[in-house]
């Protein structure tokens, strides 16, 4: 058995929709308590009413913050520390991915994705730390992707580029936090049934399914589960890795090794 999360403050940026939504459903049930941000209030107000309702004894606040802006993950921090005293767990999600080819894309749509999931991610943690290092136990739980470390995908070099970069970010900050008891992991999901696979139609998601060896997509709790264990006591001693939750997806060799299974 795990430690028991309750009465932890647990953040999760992009936490109002799609797998940070996942991610924050399974720590609330867990009886944390939740800070979520993201940028459009209206959304935020559904998500903290959905979310309430699954609370397992904590309290769920929002706060409309865009990371791409130093000052707003500022603000996150110092509305956590506000409202619950402190910090213990942030979940980095928030993160964009418009697609564009290489031979279209300008200087503005790379600073855009790089704004929100790389300089988003690694100042939202920067400004979490003092409150994170003063809980004798902080957690630093980033999303990256399989898309970018992994794979590839046509329309995704900037994104793919920017998920990767999360990575080279997290190998060094865990050695620099190491000595204050906070650790850094990242869950690296593949194709997630979320809002917007929902919208990409019938037919994308059951060919996305066809090359998964579970021959499903993931939910956005199978992310939400492995965050929730790097959020463990009992994974004090993990930090500085990655963990893919993506039903097999980057496994198989070639077409041929998902023939008749
Ligand atoms: P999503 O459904 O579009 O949700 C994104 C969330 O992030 C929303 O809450 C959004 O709210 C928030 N957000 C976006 N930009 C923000 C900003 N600048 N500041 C604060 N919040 C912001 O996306 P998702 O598919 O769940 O993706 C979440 C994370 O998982 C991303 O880091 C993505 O790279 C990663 N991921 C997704 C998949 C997948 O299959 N979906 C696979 C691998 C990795 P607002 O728009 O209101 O700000």
């Amino acid at each position: 058995m795990f430690t028991a999360l309750d009465g932890r403050t647990v953040i999760v940026t992009g936490g109002s929709k799609g797998i940070g939504k996942g991610i924050a459903r399974v720590f609330v049930r867990a009886g944390a308590n939740l800070l979520v941000a993201a940028r459009d209030e209206g959304t935020l107000q559904t998500a903290a009413e959905d979310l309430s309702k699954e609370s397992g004894g904590g309290r769920v606040e929002t706060v409309v913050a865009d990371v791409s802006k130093v000052a707003d993950c500022r603000l996150i921090a110092d509305t956590a520390v506000e409202r619950f005293g402190g910090i213990d767990v942030l979940c980095a999600n928030a993160g964009i991915f418009p697609e564009k080819l290489l031979t279209e894309m300008t200087e503005a749509d790379v600073d855009e994705v790089f704004a929100c999931n790389l300089k988003g991610t690694m100042f939202s943690v920067q400004a979490c730390l003092p409150a994170l290092e003063a809980s004798g136990h902080g957690r630093v739980i980033l999303t990256s992707s399989i898309t970018g470390p992994i794979t590839g995908f046509p329309g995704w070099s900037h994104y793919g580029a920017s998920k990767a970069a999360q990575l080279g970010f997290l190998r060094t900050a865990a050695v620099e936090l190491a000595p204050k008891r906070v650790t850094v992991n990242a869950v690296m999901p593949g194709n997630v049934m979320t809002e917007g696979m929902v919208a990409m139609g019938e037919e994308y998601i059951r060919e996305a399914e066809a090359i998964i060896p579970q021959h499903r997509l993931g939910s956005v709790e199978d992310i939400g589960y492995a965050a929730l264990f790097f959020a463990t006591d009992e994974a004090a001693y993990i930090t500085g890795q990655t963990i893919v939750v993506d039903g097999g997806q980057v496994l198989p060799e070639s077409p041929a090794a998902l023939a008749g299974i």
